[in-house]
């Protein structure tokens, strides 16, 4: 079985000022980052040689969108060299800033709230077939995407008491650690609109493919991860309960009756235990939930008919969500610790609380949770944990560094990748998407891979050859 899938990451964007500097605001850090980028490509909205899609887009957030890729190694490979091209500029731009006289220190983080409270997004995206009853599939994946925080959430301080509709106000007056900022501004469980009305699922029918054949599933619900255990656990666990859909599984469908209201609620349960009322009136929990979908999916994983591309990596998958849902219901998350985001995270402010500062909502506790998600070598304090072997990666470096320049050899991104390059060295005006390669100062029309599975292709093989 195969699957193609690909990560969206949105990144934001900071300055601290010297002490006589001025202090830019993100969007002219933003122009500053992408000023290599327009260099290169002419547009701040460019597809690169490791097939992937750097931009930006409305706003100051930077985008990374990993080619297709069919094997979860490559992902986490693609979608930490998304990192790794973004620290590069980062340098850049922090170059540039001291020769035009401005100085200061940029900061890239990759969570999911900016200063300002907006929140921006990680989205997940999952080939499926057309033949699927979409709403028999998302009635399925929905109780999955509300309880999924529980193992992968990146863990947050949010107010004990959300917003439940979105006329109301959350309470911050008492404030509280839970598993995930982004539930509290999901509004729906499926629907086409990305910005007011968040939905959990974006139901806009784009496929990037064959359109008879494909269907492209786009969850919008999820932390962006910084451990890659915590995202092959959060993209693993999701390809499988795909498969598991797609080859029949009669996972119960009856979806939760108040899912945005069950989203906050398990965010703010870090027990697991929380009720959950089902559309049939019998309740649930997320560890009960969670436990079920897992023991199909190790029966799915052991059969060999998964779409995550690697049998190691599938079986890490299982380890790692059996020992997460152990550890919840033991409060013991010392098998855990150096690789989910909102334990690790947790630690670190638990030991904050330790030294004297007492109250979770203190500026110094947000700084702390600002400092997990900065990527900046210089004062992120992730990879610093990584570094010290206090986060365990999935990555090696050179795996990193090479997914720079190697899109994944095993999807039409190996074809988009050549036709970058090429016709980027022979400096030609091209125009690329996730389908199309176009030459634009020939008369000849796109080519059009529209199979995303396709390593080869005539046409476009013809194209490049005549670079
Ligand atoms: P937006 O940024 O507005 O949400 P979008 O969802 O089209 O637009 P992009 O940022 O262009 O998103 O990223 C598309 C993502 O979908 C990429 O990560 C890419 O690898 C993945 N993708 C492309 N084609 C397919 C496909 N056929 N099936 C699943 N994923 C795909
Ligand atoms: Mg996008
Ligand atoms: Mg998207």
């Amino acid at each position: 079985m195969a699957r193609i899938y690909g990560l969206e990451t949105e990144y934001g964007l900071a300055h601290t000022a010297d002490p006589d500097g001025r202090r830019i605001g993100p969007e002219e850090i933003a122009r500053y980052l992408f000023r290599p980028v327009v260099e290169w490509g002419r547009s701040s909205n460019v597809f690169l040689p490791n097939g992937s899609r750097l931009y930006l887009d409305v706003g100051s957030h930077p985008e990374y969108a990993t080619a297709e890729c069919d094997d979860l190694g490559d992902l986490l490979s693609q979608d930490r060299a998304g990192e790794g091209l973004m620290i590069d500029l980062l340098d850049k731009a922090q170059t540039a800033l001291e020769v035009d006289g401005i100085g200061g220190r940029v900061h890239m983080v990759k969570n999911n709230t900016d200063a300002a409270g907006n929140s921006y997004g990680s989205h997940e995206n999952f080939l499926i077939r057309r033949t699927l009853d979409f709403n028999r599939l998302t009635t399925v994946l929905l109780p999955f995407l509300v309880s999924r925080q529980l193992l992968v959430g990146a863990g947050a301080v949010i107010p004990r008491r959300s917003a439940f509709t979105p006329d109301e106000e959350a309470d911050r007056s008492e404030m509280m650690f839970g598993l995930s900022a982004r539930s509290d501004v999901m509004w729906e469980g499926l629907s086409s609109a990305t910005t007011r009305s968040r939905p959990i699922i974006n139901a806009r029918d784009e496929p990037h493919a064959d359109a008879e054949k494909y269907r492209r599933l786009h969850v919008i619900v999820g932390d962006s991860s910084m451990s890659t255990a915590t995202s092959a656990l959060k993209i693993g666990s999701a390809v499988l309960m795909l498969d598991l859909i797609e080859q029949g599984a009669r996972i119960p469908e009856n979806g939760l009756r108040h899912p945005v209201r069950d989203i906050r609620l398990v965010a703010r349960d870090l027990t697991g235990r929380v009720v959950l009322e089902r559309t049939d009136g019998t309740t649930t929990t997320p560890l009960g939930l969670l436990g079920d979908y897992r023991d199909r999916a190790q029966r799915i994983v052991e059969s060999g008919e998964h779409s995550l591309g690697d049998d190691d990596l599938a079986h890490y998958v299982i380890d790692l969500w059996t020992r997460m849902l152990t550890a919840v219901e033991s409060q013991d998350f010392s098998t855990v610790d150096t690789e989910i985001d909102w334990v690790m995270k947790r630690t670190l402010i638990e030991r904050s609380l330790q030294r004297g500062i007492t109250d979770i909502a203190d500026p110094r506790i947000h700084r702390l949770d600002i400092a997990f998600h900065d990527i900046t070598p210089a004062t992120g304090l992730f990879p610093k944990l990584e570094a010290a072997g206090m986060a365990k990666s999935l990555v090696p470096a050179e795996a990193a560094e090479r997914s720079k320049d190697v899109p994944p050899a095993s999807t039409r991104a190996a074809i988009r990748g050549e036709f970058v390059r090429a016709a980027h060295a022979a400096r030609r005006d091209y125009t690329v998407d996730w389908v199309h390669l176009r030459l634009n100062d020939e008369s000849g029309r796109a080519v059009a891979l529209k199979d995303p599975f396709a390593t080869t292709h005539p046409q476009a093989e013809t194209l490049i050859a005549g670079l």
